[in-house]
């Protein structure tokens, strides 16, 4: 072996493996499938706050309800699940996930690179992405990785009611969250009090 000569030995920088370019893994071109694992808070379930994160529960609970016709439609259907954090975002991440491991089983079907991210944090500061940063920078530098699109599998919601469309939004977004607190004190009104 020509790195054990005495030369090499002493010189072992010198010789280098140097790994061909493969006709498969040619680009470096990377898509980011993201999307966030947390959800709000499940206080507007009231008394049944329990059956939040069982949609199997909670739809069966909903059969017994009076809800609008288009919910009760749904309730109905085999094609529709119910409960905090299903639609924003695990059907997400989970469409992700499918993705993810179908171009896993047939990698010769993707020419470039796939990151898969599933954040523990959107909904208070978007800490989770903001920490992937860090790793997606990294992979940039060391493994040449050219970011072309990220896709953020979160919600969408219809523009108006009986909307039928799916919308694919494309750009960025920034997130605002303005919140009004008002508070006042109750008065008895002069017009309309009465003496018992
Ligand atoms: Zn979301």
């Amino acid at each position: 072996m020509i790195k054990d000569h005495s030369y090499f030995e002493t010189n072992p920088t010198q010789l280098v493996m140097e790994p061909t370019i493969s006709d498969e893994w040619e680009s470096n071109r990377t898509v980011v499938l993201m999307g966030h694992m947390d959800t709000v808070g499940v206080d507007d379930f009231g008394a049944e706050q329990a059956m939040a994160f069982k949609p199997e529960e909670w739809k069966a609970h909903l059969e017994g309800e009076t809800l609008p016709e288009a919910v009760q439609d749904q309730v109905e259907s085999d094609d529709w699940l119910f409960g905090r954090g299903v639609l924003d975002m695990k059907s997400g991440v989970a469409s992700n996930i499918y993705l993810l491991t179908q171009y896993a089983s047939n990698p010769e079907l993707l020419d470039g690179n796939l990151v898969f991210i599933a954040e523990c944090d959107e909904e208070d500061g978007s800490h989770g992405i903001l920490s992937a940063l860090k790793t997606l920078k990294r992979w940039q530098l060391d493994e040449g990785f050219e970011y072309v699109a990220a896709i953020n599998a979160d919600f969408v919601a219809p523009a108006y009611a009986e909307d039928e469309n799916r919308y694919i939004y494309k750009g960025t977004v920034g997130k605002l969250l303005p919140s009004f607190f008002i508070t006042g004190e109750k008065k008895a009104c002069r017009l309309c009090f009465r003496r018992p």
